[in-house]
């Protein structure tokens, strides 16, 4: 048993945590056995409490685009760390950061910090119905907005791998304001639209879809939302907490040209730290407390060492303009290996990617939905995971996630993966 140690820290922790886990897509329930602890990462590598080091492909579910423990935002957090940690009043570094998202993504003017994606995007749906003074919202089938009560209606990888897309302890007069559309489907939401008319505040979307697998929008689905947004004073709410500084300096928005009303952030913009943000134009930013009446508020929002963190990363992305590049290219070069090490042993499988997201489904059709991505063969994947997992290749236990592929990752990285996926594919 060479996760001894694991093992036997997860049983003292199922003692006192729910689950032994503070977040249930670290519990290895989809895939069987027990969940890896971490005791140390850096770049590339995560080292285990039984002394492996696997090569990581889930980096803290998005975060560490620049690999685990950079130097830039450890020192910077390390050094604010000393000058206190938390005070409850403005401090400079906020207005810093904010000007450089704001330089960094189009279509925004202010962006305020929250201490999650969860907040975030539970926050832009308020401000969204304080400003149209509507109720309802549209999200789409697997898409996932974190686990506030209005986006616990089939929402995406967590909630789908542990058997409750709609989760218990949502009232129904909450959920009832939530339509559900499918994906990449706009007649769905035109639809709705027609049966709704005056009534929907905002749809949001993960305008890359990363909670069932990486799922790219069709060609013309953004700018369709845009227009239907438009033609009924809707808002359009893009969910850029994993795309966000991830898949281009401006996110979505900017890879392909479609504006969002407001924008949500998570994820990368901590640079590892617990922090979000939601952004609009002026307009509709100005709604918010307190120059405007929809209250949002924190207590820890803009924390020192956050923000010191996220700034690092910011400035670190900002500054290298080839980064996004470098990672797509990498992506595409790992895509590659597994798609022909998978077609060589006859594997069935699809790979949807879009820049540095990627994710392998062992399903036979294309992966456009919540629906295909739902058809994918489950023991195979388990295989899969495992089988990866003893050739030291960590990526998430479940086959509804992408991921995320690391700017710390070297080529020779990369080919150790495809070679052992060719490995683990031979035995499928
Ligand atoms: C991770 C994620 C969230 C939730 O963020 P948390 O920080 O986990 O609360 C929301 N939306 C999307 C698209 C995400 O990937």
């Amino acid at each position: 048993m060479i996760y001894k140690r694991s093992s036997a820290l997860f049983t003292e922790a199922q003692k006192v945590i729910p689950g032994g886990v503070n977040s249930p897509v670290r519990a290895f329930k989809a895939v069987g056995g027990d969940p890896i602890f971490v005791k140390s990462a850096k770049g590339a590598y995560l080292y285990d409490e039984d002394g492996r080091k696997l090569i990581d492909y889930i980096n803290s579910w998005g975060p560490m685009i620049l690999g685990h423990a950079y130097p830039p935002v450890v020192d910077a957090v390390v050094q604010k760390a000393q000058k206190g940690t938390s005070f409850g009043m403005p401090t400079e570094i906020e207005t810093e950061i904010a000007a450089l998202a704001v330089s960094m993504v189009p279509n925004i003017d202010k962006i305020r910090f929250v201490n999650s994606g969860t907040e975030a995007c539970m926050s832009a749906v308020r401000l969204a119905r304080g400003f149209t003074r509507r109720e309802k919202i549209i999200k789409f089938a697997g898409c996932y907005h974190g686990h506030s009560d209005s986006f616990l209606i089939q929402a995406g990888s967590g909630a789908v791998t542990f058997g409750s897309p709609n989760s218990p302890g949502v009232t129904e007069g909450t959920a009832k304001d939530t339509l559900l559309a499918n994906y990449n489907d706009t007649e769905n939401v035109e639809a709705l639209f027609k049966a709704n008319p005056n009534e929907i505040a905002a749809i949001i979307i993960e305008p890359v879809a990363g909670n069932m697998g990486c799922i790219p929008p069709a060609e013309g689905f953004l700018s369709r939302l845009r227009e239907i947004c438009d033609a009924n004073n809707t808002l359009l709410i893009f969910d850029e907490v994993m795309t966000g500084f991830r898949l281009a300096k401006g996110g979505v928005q900017e890879l392909y040209g479609v504006a969002a009303d407001i924008v949500t952030f998570g994820k990368v913009i901590g640079g590892g730290l617990p922090v979000g943000a939601f952004a609009a134009r002026n307009e509709i930013m100005n709604h918010l407390a307190p120059l405007g009446p929809v209250y949002q508020a924190g207590t820890l929002s803009g924390n020192p060492l956050a923000m010191a963190a996220g700034l690092a990363m910011l400035k670190a992305l900002n500054d290298d303009p080839e980064v996004f590049d470098r990672l797509a290219q990498k992506t595409e070069y790992l895509h590659k290996g597994i798609q022909k090490a998978l077609i060589d042993n006859g594997i069935v499988h699809t790979i949807n990617r879009v820049g540095s997201m990627i994710s392998v489904h062992f399903a036979p059709d294309a992966v456009v939905n919540f629906k295909t991505a739902a058809h994918g063969d489950n023991d195979t994947f388990k295989k899969f995971f495992h089988g990866l997992l003893e050739e030291g290749i960590y990526i998430a236990p479940s086959a509804y996630e992408t991921w995320f592929i690391t700017d710390a990752l070297t080529y020779e990285d990369l080919d150790t993966t495809i070679n052992a996926v060719r490995k683990v594919a031979s035995t499928l």
